[in-house]
């Protein structure tokens, strides 16, 4: 009987282990076809000046929408996407395409700046700046106007070989952002090693700042080092306008959240822009 039942406990583990690595087969099946096909979507999330609420850019995040109109997460593809080396692929499309977006902005007026997410596996094969290169001069996009976010993961994990190639890009006028501060590493000194003007704080201090008696002492001190590091402070996940004021009050210099604006389509995301810029108009003219 004993035995029966281990046999039997063996065979459902097996299965789920078998089923788990089938869906994860046709996952990638599916995020390949769907590369082919230009299936994926860019959206875009307003980031605003927190002390006068004006937008400066945008972060492009990447969508997948599904045949029954709901979308796959990037927290659900994109881990599939880097062991399976798509990321690759995928990270080149966002860039050609980010930087085109930008381009039509600033075609249209608009001074923004747009940021893209970077995975430590575009690091990999050399080819990431060669690839930078050519979306900005596709798009014909100044190298000022892009941003690349990288988590603290990503600048400790490869060390030297991420540094050169991150100098590479420093030279061509590309600015770097730290994604996600404080939920990595403790060790702090790859803050001095690279060249990065913005420091994104993660969105779990955030979101509870105004609820939390905890958080407040940690975003502010976090605000702090970064200041006397030089570099700029972001604050992502601000939800409502008191979260806003109380970091434009610690001298948090920009922000982005649900409270102004979801990530959005471009149209969307530009109709954003030109009501936001409505508004100031309306606020200098009385
Ligand atoms: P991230 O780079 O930290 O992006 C910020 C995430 O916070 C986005 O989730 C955004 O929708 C969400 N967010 C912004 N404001 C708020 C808010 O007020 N409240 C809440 N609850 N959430 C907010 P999203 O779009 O689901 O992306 C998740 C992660 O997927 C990103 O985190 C990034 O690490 C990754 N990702 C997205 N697009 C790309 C891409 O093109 N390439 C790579 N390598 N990674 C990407
Ligand atoms: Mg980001
Ligand atoms: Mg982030
Ligand atoms: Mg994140």
């Amino acid at each position: 009987q004993a035995k029966a039942d281990g046999r039997n406990v063996f065979r459902f583990y097996h299965d789920e282990l078998n089923k788990a690595s089938i869906d994860k087969f046709n996952l990638l099946q599916l995020m390949r076809k769907a590369l082919k096909k230009r299936e994926f979507q860019l959206y875009f999330q307003p980031k605003l000046q927190l002390a006068e609420q004006r937008i400066i850019g945008a972060e492009a995040l990447i969508r997948w929408p599904q045949p029954d109109g709901s979308m796959i997460s990037p927290d659900e593809f994109i881990p599939l996407a880097e062991s399976s080396g798509l990321i690759v692929e995928i990270g080149e499309w966002v860039l050609q395409q980010a930087c085109l977006a930008c381009s039509r902005w600033q075609q249209q007026g608009y001074d923004l700046t747009v940021a893209v997410n970077l995975s430590f596996v575009q690091f990999r094969d050399g080819k990431l700046e060669q690839q930078v290169q050519q979306a900005l001069s596709a798009a014909a996009l100044p190298a000022h106007a892009l941003e690349l976010e990288l988590t603290e993961s990503l600048l400790i994990g490869e060390g030297d070989n991420i540094a050169l190639q991150l100098a590479a890009m420093h030279q061509l006028g590309i600015r770097f952002s730290i994604d996600d501060f404080g939920t990595g590493y403790s060790n702090l000194g790859y803050l001095r090693r690279f060249n990065a003007s913005r420091l994104k704080i993660d969105k779990s201090f955030i979101l509870s700042l105004c609820l939390s008696e905890r958080d407040e002492p940690l975003v502010r001190a976090i605000i702090q080092m970064s200041k006397s590091l030089g570099l700029k402070t972001v604050a992502e996940g601000i939800e409502d306008s008191a979260t806003a004021a109380r970091l434009a009050l610690l001298g948090c210099d920009e922000g982005q959240g649900f409270y102004w604006a979801k990530p959005l389509p471009e149209g969307d995301f530009l109709g954003f822009v030109s009501a936001e810029l409505l508004n100031e108009t309306k606020k200098t003219k009385t």
